[in-house]
């Protein structure tokens, strides 16, 4: 009141003075938490360690170094203590991913620090727990999940060569035998990593190396390494690995001597079952033949539909796109899934166990996002365009004008083959354009969105300054903003620029795909063919208008891009084409006027035969 009323001279003192009694337990807090700080210097660089403080690691390391006799002892004494907590609590679920990320870079920067001392010293050998080679493989550029095992073996003792992204199969194996590692780990996101990671094993096995490997990556799974690694590579053990919570109990049972030999065994029986499911169930599926599964085609009545002309036809490029903007359309869901922390947004803050580091790594997440916003850490670019199109069976044609006669791409998609036990239709994204035989005029969309340029150089200088944590927040951002890039697009389209559907949807509609009309992308279960982006590259020309480039696998760079096609009709919808048989793939690889076998190794992960 007196403040309020201005009553007293000094109400505002007085007032300072009550408030710091109830800032919600911060003066307690406080002081216990800069209670550590009086403590013995190998207890706080423990302490650091576990929690993940590095505000004071350099100094505290300096005052170690000077109380040991030797650099390395601080390395073997309180830091290796603190990362066995770390990698303890990690192992028993008592600590979360990002902790231990955050652990790690305290241990980097004490490691940087002493660096110097040690190498001055001559006497740098520390008892690693082992070498592991690391790369994502040719033609794939996603580094995230990789750059997660890394560290979290790095917490476990373990030494890591890190290739990078995009490495050739011979510069792997070079580096291997260069630096006798003790496994090869490789990590891709994309499809046609899959098949790069069995030609490695297959060279591996005709060089007659025995070095165990690690799979990992978004889609590999056990069943691709028990199918399509292993019979190619029996010189040696070949694991598959689901995250990074996994990756160290799996090199420490590939390194032990005592554990080796039983774990292999049980593994190679476990694979062994697993060839076996795969092949009985290929054997089970119901075919239909391509015939068969047209005449079971998504059935729209096209002579009562006429579809939306779009508002404005052709290309519109966005240069950068506000992010400010992007921000509220972000889908924070895989965010968390990113960083190995399991379960939905919002939810996710109130889960018992995980729900308190879940809100500490948002809070980090607003923060940085804050600087990218402000200080224009990225940009954003976007090319889309509409074009008159119509389906000619399982394809679509894009004309140049509305004219129709001039054909200036063909986008080639693929069927639902397998019988379907219900009365649901065999999908392809052709159903849901009208045929050219229908008579109506049509048209389809594409997109490119990335919000990932500029970013090269703020990993570089997170990574210099051994900040892991950072460099894998920055990307898992970008990747997020470029999602929500496309989201913000699709719905501009919508309403702007097709002008089909004005509807205003909140987030969470957005993020439940209510949206009228989808957007599929290439490589994804409803367009799983990945050269297809060929094809939109040129048509919009998305190099020329976004910098967005293709790898030999046709991975985007930058990698927090998004692309793919727009589709209206109010009854097209996301499926996946799951697998395939072979009168499809012979079909669709002269359609395309490509080898069989070319389309096979595109296709590989939907052969059903
Ligand atoms: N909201 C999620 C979307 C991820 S899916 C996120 O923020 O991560 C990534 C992109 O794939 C979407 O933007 C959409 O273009 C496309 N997509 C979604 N489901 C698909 C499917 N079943 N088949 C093909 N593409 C799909």
């Amino acid at each position: 009141e007196d403040v309020v009323l201005n009553r007293r001279e000094d109400a505002t003192d007085r007032l300072l003075d009550i408030a710091d009694q109830f800032k919600g337990g911060g003066v307690e807090k406080k002081k216990e938490d800069l209670e550590w700080r009086s403590w013995p210097v190998g207890k706080r660089i423990e302490h650091a360690l576990v929690k993940g403080i590095d505000t004071f690691v350099v100094e505290d390391t300096e005052e170690a170094r000077l109380s040991f006799d030797r650099p390395i002892q601080v390395i073997e004494g309180p830091l290796m203590d603190g990362m066995n907590t770390v990698g303890d609590l990690f192992g028993d679920g008592k600590m979360f991913l990002p902790q231990v990320v955050k652990s790690a870079r305290v241990m980097k920067k004490a490691v940087a620090h002493l660096l110097p001392f040690i190498e001055a010293e001559k006497d740098g050998n520390t008892q690693s727990a082992g070498k592991i080679l690391m790369a994502t493989v040719k033609g794939d550029v996603h580094d995230i999940g990789k750059n997660i095992v890394g560290v979290v073996l790095q917490c476990n003792n373990f030494e890591i060569i890190d290739l990078g992204v995009m490495v050739p199969a011979q510069k792997i194996l070079d580096a291997a035998v260069e630096h006798k590692v003790d496994i090869i780990g490789l990590s891709g996101l994309i499809t046609p990593s899959l098949e790069e990671m069995s030609h490695i094993a297959s060279e591996m096995q005709r060089l007659k190396m025995n070095i165990p490997l690690m799979i990992g990556g978004a889609t590999t799974s056990r069943a691709h390494t028990a199918v399509k690694i292993e019979p190619g590579y029996q010189n040696g053990p070949s694991v598959w690995v689901k995250d990074a919570s996994r990756a160290v109990g799996v090199a420490q049972s590939l390194i032990s001597e005592d554990l080796k030999t039983d774990f292999v065994a049980k593994l190679r029986e476990d694979y062994e079952q697993v060839r076996e499911n795969h092949a009985n169930r290929q054997r089970a599926i119901k075919w239909l033949t391509l015939e068969q599964a047209r005449a079971n085609k998504t059935q729209i009545d096209w002579d009562n539909y006429t579809p939306a002309a779009p508002k404005q036809m052709g290309i519109q490029v966005f240069d950068n796109f506000p992010l400010e903007e992007l921000r509220d359309y972000i889908d924070w869901t895989p965010f968390f899934h990113s960083w190995e922390l399991k379960g939905s947004y919002p939810k996710i803050f109130d889960d018992a166990q995980k729900g308190e580091e879940a809100r500490k790594l948002y809070d980090d997440a607003q923060a940085m996002l804050d600087k990218i916003i402000n200080e224009k850490w990225l940009q954003a670019k976007a090319v889309v365009g509409i074009f008159p199109a119509n389906s000619v069976g399982d394809d679509i044609e894009i004309f140049a004008n509305e004219d129709r006669t001039e054909v200036i791409t063909t986008f080639h998609n693929l069927r639902q083959q397998q019988k379907k036990a219900d009365s649901k239709p065999n999908r392809c994204l052709s159903d849901f354009i009208a045929p050219k035989d229908s008579g109506k005029t049509d048209y389809l969309g594409g997109f490119a969105v990335t919000a990932g340029i500029g970013i090269d150089k703020h990993v570089a200088a997170f990574e210099k300054d051994h900040d892991d944590y950072s460099a894998i927040m920055l990307k898992a951002l970008a990747d997020r903003l470029a999602e929500a890039f496309a989201e913000r697009m699709h719905e501009k389209v919508r309403r702007e620029i097709w002008a089909y559907n004005s509807e205003q949807l909140s987030n969470e509609q957005l993020i439940k795909e209510q949206y009228k009309g989808i957007r599929p992308a290439a490589g994804y279960p409803t367009s799983p063919d990945h050269t297809e982006k060929d094809n939109l590259w040129k048509l919009l020309s998305v190099k020329n208008n976004t910098g967005i480039t293709l790898t030999e696998s046709k991975a985007m760079l930058p990698t927090a891009a998004v692309s793919g096609l727009y589709f209206a009709h109010p009854e097209s919808t996301y499926f996946a084409v799951g697998k395939i048989n072979k009168d499809q793939v012979e079909e669709y690889a002269e359609r395309k006027g490509i080898t069989l076998k070319d389309a096979e190794y595109w296709l590989a992960p939907n052969l059903g035969y």
